[in-house]
C-alpha cells in the first residue's frame, strides 16, 4: 500500500516513540523488579538474621536475667512467623521444641547447645538464601543491562537511520525537482524527473513531466513556430534603418520599430494599440507623416541638430485581398539629398558658366553669316549654321538645366501679373514657327475671342508652351499639322497642344513629367528629358495643372489650365 509523506513521518517518529516508550517501560519493570528483590532480601532473610543474633544473645543471658527468657521468647515468635526458606520451617519447629524444655526448667549444656545449633542452621539457611537473592539480583540486574543495552542499540540504529536518511528522503526529490525547473527555465523543455515513490514526491514528478510534456509540446506546435516567426520579424523590422510604424485596418497603432521611436519621441509601450490619429494629436512629425501628400516631396527633420531628408513610404497591406492594415515607413535620404544639392549647384554652376560662352559663339556665327560683313561659299555656309543649330540646341539645354537648379533650390522667381492667353499663344507660336517651317508643319491655332486674361507669369508660361511646340514637332513626322487650343473652363484656362506624331505608351505616362524621363527607344539624342518636368514645376507654381493623353502611334494632347 502506498503510504504518503505525512504518514511516512508519522510511522517514523511513531516506532521512535513506540521503542523510547518499551525502553521506559523495560528500565521501570527492571527497576522495580531489582527493587521488590531487594527489598525481600532486606527484609525477610536480615529479620532472621536479626532474630537468631538477639536468640543468640539472650541464650547467653538465660541463666543470669529472667528478661532473657522472654527476649528469647519475643524474637522466636517473630521468627515463627518468619519463616521464608526451605528447611527454615522444620528447624524453627525443633528450636521451638527446645525452647519449650528450657522454659519447663529444664536447663542443660547440651540443650543450651542443641538450642545453638539450631539457631546456627536458621542463620545459614537465610545466609545462603541471602547469598542466593544476592546472585538473583546481580542476574536481574545484568538482564536488565543486557536488554536496555539491545533496545538502546537498536533504538540508536533506527534513530541514526532515520537522521541519515530522512533529510535526504525529502531534501532530494526537492533538489531533483529545482534541478528540473532551472533546465526548464532554460528552455530545455525534454527534462525528465524521475522519483520511483508512490507518495507526493511521486505524484510531484510526474506532475513536472506532465508540464514539460505540455512545454515540448507547445514549442513544437504551430503556435511557438508563429510566435518564433513573430519575434524574428519584430528583430528584423527593429533592426532595420528605415523607421516603421505598423497600422491596422482601424488605424490603430501595431507596432513602432525603434529608429521610429527614436524619430517620432514615441515609446512603443505608450502608443501599441492607440488610434494612430489621436497620437497624432500630441506628434507634429506624425501628424504629418499622416498626411498622405507627405509622400510627395522629403521630409526635413533635425536629427542629433543636424537637418535631416526623410522620404515617406505608405504601404497598404493586403492579406487574400483584404486590407489589412498599413505600414509607414521614412527612410533617412540625407545623404542622397546632400549629394543632390552637390550636383544642382555644379549645374547650376555649369549652365551659368556656358551660356556666356554659347551666346558669344552665337552671337558670332550670326556675324559671319552675315553678307555685309563677306561672302561665304556654300560649304562654309553650311558648316557656320551647323555650329548655328549646335549652339541653339545647347543654349537650350543650359537653359533647361539653369531652370532645373532653380526649381531644385526652390528658387523659381514668378512675375505673376494678368495676361492676355492670346500672347502666349502668339509668342509661343513665333518661337518655334521656324523649326515647324523646317518640317513643313502647319501650327493651327483655335482660341476664341473674349478669354480672360489669366493670372501668370508670361515668361514662364509661354517658355511652357513652347516645349510642348517644340516636343510636338519633334516628334511628329513632315507635311503634318500641330493644333494649339485654348478654351475656358469655368475659372481656369486650359492651353492643349495636339499633334498627331508617334504617341507615348500608356505605362509611359505616369513618369512623363518625371525629371531627366525619357520614353526610352526615343530617338531624341540631343533632349535632357527635362522639358516636361520644368513645365510642371512652372505650371504648379502658378497655381495651375499639367495634363497629358496620348495615343500611341497616333498622337498626343499636352495641356494645361490657369486660373483666370
Ligand atoms: P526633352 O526636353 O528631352 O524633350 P521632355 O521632358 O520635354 O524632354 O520630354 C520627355 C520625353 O517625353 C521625351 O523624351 C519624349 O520621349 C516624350 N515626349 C514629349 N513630348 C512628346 C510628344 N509630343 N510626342 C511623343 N513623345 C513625347
Amino acid at each position: 500500500m502506498a503510504l504518503s509523506i505525512k504518514s511516512k513521518i508519522a510511522a517514523g517518529i511513531g516506532i521512535l516513540f513506540a521503542l523510547l516508550l518499551t525502553v521506559s517501560i523495560l528500565a521501570i519493570v527492571f527497576i522495580n523488579l531489582l527493587s521488590s528483590k531487594t527489598e525481600k532480601l532486606l527484609t525477610a532473610n536480615y529479620n532472621t538474621i536479626r532474630y537468631c543474633s538477639e536468640m543468640s544473645d539472650a541464650l547467653d543471658e538465660i541463666n543470669i536475667s529472667p528478661a532473657a527468657l522472654t527476649k528469647f521468647e519475643i524474637n522466636l515468635k517473630a521468627q515463627e512467623n518468619n519463616i521464608t526458606e526451605p528447611g527454615e520451617d522444620v528447624a524453627t519447629k525443633q528450636l521451638r521444641t527446645y525452647y519449650d524444655q528450657i522454659k519447663s526448667g529444664e536447663q542443660n549444656p547440651e540443650l543450651l547447645h542443641k538450642i545453638n545449633k539450631e539457631i546456627y542452621e536458621i542463620y545459614l539457611l537465610n545466609q545462603k538464601a541471602l547469598e542466593q537473592k544476592n546472585a538473583n539480583a546481580l542476574k536481574t540486574a545484568a538482564n536488565a543491562k543486557l536488554w536496555l543495552t539491545i533496545l538502546t542499540t537498536v533504538l540508536v540504529l533506527i534513530s541514526f537511520t532515520l537522521v541519515v536518511n530522512f533529510p535526504g528522503y525529502i531534501a532530494n526529490p526537492i533538489r531533483l525537482l529545482t534541478e528540473g525547473i532551472k533546465e526548464i527555465a532554460q528552455k530545455n523543455y525534454e527534462k525528465r524527473i524521475y522519483i520511483d515513490n508512490k507518495d507526493e514526491f511521486g505524484e510531484m514528478a510526474n506532475a513536472f513531466n506532465l508540464m514539460a510534456n505540455k512545454l515540448y509540446e507547445y514549442e513544437h506546435s504551430n503556435l511557438s513556430r508563429i510566435m518564433f516567426e513573430k519575434k524574428r520579424v519584430e528583430t528584423i523590422i527593429n533592426q532595420m534603418e528605415d523607421a516603421v510604424i505598423g497600422l491596422d485596418a482601424g488605424n490603430k497603432v501595431l507596432f513602432i520599430n525603434h529608429k521610429a521611436e527614436e524619430l517620432f519621441n514615441l515609446k512603443e509601450a505608450g502608443i501599441i494599440g492607440k488610434n494612430a490619429p489621436d497620437v497624432a494629436l500630441h506628434n507634429d512629425l506624425l501628424r504629418t507623416v499622416l498626411q498622405k501628400d507627405a509622400k510627395q516631396r522629403p521630409l526635413k527633420i533635425i536629427v542629433d541638430k543636424k537637418e535631416s531628408y526623410f522620404s515617406v513610404d505608405y504601404r497598404t497591406v493586403f492579406s487574400e485581398g483584404v486590407n489589412i492594415g498599413e505600414v509607414l515607413s521614412l527612410r533617412d535620404i540625407t545623404s542622397f539629398k546632400e549629394l543632390d544639392i552637390s550636383k544642382t549647384n555644379l549645374l547650376a554652376t555649369i549652365s551659368h558658366e556656358l551660356k556666356t560662352p554659347i551666346s558669344s559663339i552665337k552671337m558670332s556665327t550670326r556675324l559671319i553669316n552675315d553678307d555685309r560683313i563677306g561672302g561665304l561659299n556654300a560649304e562654309q555656309k553650311e558648316l557656320i549654321n551647323n555650329i548655328d543649330e549646335d549652339a541653339e540646341r545647347l543654349l537650350r539645354i543650359t537653359g533647361e538645366l539653369l531652370n532645373m537648379t532653380q526649381i531644385e533650390t526652390g528658387n523659381i522667381q514668378l512675375k505673376l501679373q494678368k495676361v492676355d492667353p492670346n500672347n502666349i499663344v502668339t509668342n509661343a507660336v513665333a518661337a518655334v514657327q521656324v523649326q515647324a517651317d523646317q518640317k513643313k508643319i502647319k501650327i493651327e491655332v483655335d482660341s476664341p475671342p473674349g478669354l480672360p486674361p489669366v493670372h501668370a507669369d508670361e515668361d514662364k508660361t509661354s517658355w511652357v508652351l513652347i516645349n510642348f511646340l517644340t516636343n510636338a514637332i519633334k516628334y511628329t513626322g513632315d507635311n503634318t499639322s500641330v493644333k494649339i487650343k485654348v478654351n475656358l473652363e469655368k475659372d481656369h484656362v486650359r492651353f492643349s497642344v495636339t499633334d498627331l506624331g508617334i504617341g507615348i505608351e500608356e505605362k509611359y505616362l505616369s513618369r512623363i513629367f518625371d525629371r531627366y524621363f525619357k520614353v526610352p527607344g526615343g530617338l531624341e539624342k540631343s533632349s535632357t528629358g527635362l522639358g516636361l518636368a520644368i513645365s510642371k514645376e512652372f505650371i504648379d507654381a502658378q497655381g495651375g495643372k499639367i495634363d497629358v493623353s496620348s495615343e500611341y502611334g497616333k498622337g498626343s494632347t499636352f495641356s494645361f489650365s490657369l486660373p483666370v
